[in-house]
């Protein structure tokens, strides 16, 4: 059997296939290639635990993306439950966080 594809992405873990899903929803042609089952690797292990973000305050180029990243969850979750029926679970329930007083950089980065 011939494929023909636009993209292939190796690796199909959370990152591969959001990125294959957001591809696809382009209208592009997207492969998924692994060496074993989807999602088997470290996405398996996951505790699903989404560390939220401030766009305003975030610096550093991970802080942003991770802000980026928190805003789009809660659509991306919805969508993927509209289309597959699948409760993924997703909710945006919050978290306390102990902070080692001795660790003053951690309690600085809360702040923010
Ligand atoms: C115990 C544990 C707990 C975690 N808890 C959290 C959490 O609470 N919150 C959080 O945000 N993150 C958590 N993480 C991190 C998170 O799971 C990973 O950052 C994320 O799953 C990485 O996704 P990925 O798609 O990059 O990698 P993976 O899920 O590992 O996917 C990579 C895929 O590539 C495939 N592959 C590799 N080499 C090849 C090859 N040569 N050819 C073809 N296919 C190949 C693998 O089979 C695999 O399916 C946790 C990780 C672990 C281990």
């Amino acid at each position: 059997m011939e494929y023909s594809l636009d993209i292939a992405v190796v690796g199909g873990g959370v990152i591969g296939l959001t990125a294959a899903y957001y591809l696809s929803r382009e209208g592009l042609r997207v492969g998924v290639f692994d060496k074993q089952d989807l999602g088997k690797e470290a996405s398996w292990a996951g505790a699903g635990i989404l560390p939220t973000g401030n766009l305003q305050k975030a610096q550093a180029p991970l802080d942003r993306l991770r802000a980026l990243s928190a805003e789009q969850f809660p659509q991306l979750s919805e969508e993927l439950r509209e289309r597959t029926g699948v409760d993924n679970g997703y909710l945006r329930c919050g978290g306390l966080e102990f902070i080692d007083r001795a660790a003053s950089d951690t309690a600085e980065e809360w702040r923010g």
